[in-house]
């Protein structure tokens, strides 16, 4: 993985707020993947890079979490959104197809009359 690829990666994945080296007292905090991203820098192919989304001495504490919560519930808004929309279409799916089964059942029991001008 490269870093643009480890980039595009960590706006799919959470995130949390982490110290710095200097420690709690800090004024700043870090952003970076809860799970762990690494990727390959291209002058040092065999040295994993740990991906940041935010590194340290950019933003402080407060503003740091603000970041983190709203892109986190973002990430579960679209979670909430896609399975529930997913069940939409199955039963839209399955809607259709009782539909759908009873108009042959009705055309094969009762052949269209050829004499009410829809069917020509
Ligand atoms: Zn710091």
């Amino acid at each position: 993985m490269n870093f643009d690829q480890a980039k595009e990666l960590s706006f799919l994945v959470p995130w949390k707020t982490a110290e710095c080296f200097t420690g709690p007292d800090c004024w700043c905090r870090i952003i970076l993947p809860v799970e762990p991203i690494l990727y390959n820098h291209p002058e040092s192919p065999d040295v994993k890079h740990e991906y940041f989304i935010v590194d340290a001495g950019a933003l402080d504490q407060e503003t740091a979490e603000y970041f983190v919560d709203l892109h986190n519930s973002c990430l579960e808004r679209i979670a909430q959104i896609t399975p529930s929309n997913q069940e939409l279409l199955n039963m839209i799916d399955k809607r259709n197809k009782i539909v759908s089964d009873a108009m042959v059942k009705i055309l094969q029991e009762k052949p269209i009359d050829k004499d009410c001008g829809i069917s020509q």
